[in-house]
């Protein structure tokens, strides 16, 4: 059995509470809300916090308010996320995304703040204390060479949350809070590509709430690559949003991908090249071209990286196909099933 390491335990009531100990701690301290993703890598030493504050008592990080847009607290667990009403068919990209997390059990537990706030994963990284202390451990904890691209100073580990690219595609923000105040930032900007310093929040904020902005006449999807449909972390995702006018022509789109590189994005050229068009196979090719140029998967998580990047153009010519209205009910359960 492998255990935690010792740490100091604080149960705050209330995000001015959170914020209050957060300052007063500094960096040692670490945020845990579910714990799914934070405890089993506190006991491979990943992190070793001298204390954690839980989130789980702080009510207030439970909220949903639906009115210009939808505002969703972080303590939402991922089941919570799935089951809400008010994702309808503009947010459905985000409820697909949270639907995929890993399983059930760890659904119940995991929450939306959590995700969006994920580890970056790495084959040289995700591995018990033993197993990366007989590489001389890595760049991005407690060694000096990066396993993946020996030359580089920078760490290339994989951000592998399912709700972020969705949340791009539908242009959300994130709010953070500390005894300074509280800020609003686009969440694309909540992401740094390092696998180290993977998030530009301070070490004294907490996330409380994710906003989305209002999405009349939107609809949005996600896909994911994986190797077993009802477990695995993504090791691509594809989050597609559209306005479509009532004769199919695009008013506005967004395409963010998950997985291949350090942090989820926006590619913004894809969105303007639809723009004005109809979603015709045509129209789909080249912007599941455009996509896929954008992708660099590095080899460091699971499956052949240079399959994964075809991969990236097909799924967004079925994110653009469902978003137009196909029915992609049989291609989505056979792509969630083939993966061997
Ligand atoms: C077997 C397995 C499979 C998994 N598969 C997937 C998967 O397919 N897709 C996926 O996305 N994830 C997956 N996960 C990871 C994890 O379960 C989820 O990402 C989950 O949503 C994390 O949420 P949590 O509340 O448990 O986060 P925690 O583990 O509590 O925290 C994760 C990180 O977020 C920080 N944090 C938490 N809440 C906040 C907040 N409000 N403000 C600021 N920082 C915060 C913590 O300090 C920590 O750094 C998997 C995990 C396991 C064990
Ligand atoms: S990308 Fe390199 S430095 Fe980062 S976790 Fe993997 S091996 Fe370590």
């Amino acid at each position: 059995m492998i255990r935690l390491p010792w740490f100091e335990y604080r149960a705050p009531r209330s995000v001015a509470e959170v914020t209050r100990i957060l300052a007063g701690e500094g960096p040692g301290a670490m945020l845990v809300a579910g714990g799914t993703d934070l405890l089993p890598n506190m006991k491979r030493r990943h992190q070793s916090p001298a204390t954690l504050i839980a989130l789980r008592g702080v009510d207030e990080l439970k909220a949903v308010a639906n009115g210009a847009g939808l505002r969703l607290g972080a303590g939402l667990t991922l089941s919570e996320v799935v089951e809400l009403p008010e994702l309808g068919i503009a947010y459905a990209g985000l409820r697909q995304a949270a639907a995929q997390v890993a399983t059930p059990h760890l659904r119940n537990m995991g929450t939306l703040g959590g995700n969006v706030c994920l580890d970056t994963r790495c084959t040289y990284y995700n591995q018990s204390y033993e197993w990366r202390k007989a590489i001389d451990f890595c760049l991005k904890k407690d060694g000096e060479t990066c396993w993946v691209a020996t030359a580089s100073k920078r760490c290339v580990a994989v951000s592998s949350t399912d709700t972020a690219p969705a949340l791009i595609a539908l242009d959300a923000k994130v709010r953070l809070a500390s005894v300074a105040g509280v800020r609003d930032v686009p969440i694309a900007e909540l992401y740094r590509n390092d696998g180290i310093d993977y998030l530009s929040r301070k070490a004294e904020e907490v996330l409380t709430e994710v906003l989305l902005p209002e999405a009349k006449g939107w609809r949005s999807t996600y896909w994911k690559l994986r190797r077993r449909g009802s477990f695995d972390f993504p090791v691509l995702g594809v989050a597609a949003a559209a306005k479509l006018a009532a004769d199919g022509t695009v008013e506005a789109a967004r395409i963010a991908l998950g997985a291949v590189a350090s942090r989820p994005f926006l590619v913004p050229k894809v969105g303007e090249a639809l723009a004005g068009r109809k979603l015709t196979e045509e129209a789909i090719e080249e912007a599941a071209a455009t996509v896929a140029s954008r992708a660099k998967p590095m080899d460091n998580a699971d499956m052949d990286l240079y399959w994964r990047k075809e991969v990236v153009s097909s799924f967004t010519a079925y994110a653009l196909r469902e978003l137009r209205g196909d029915d992609m009910r049989a291609v989505r359960l056979r792509t969630a099933r083939q993966i061997l």
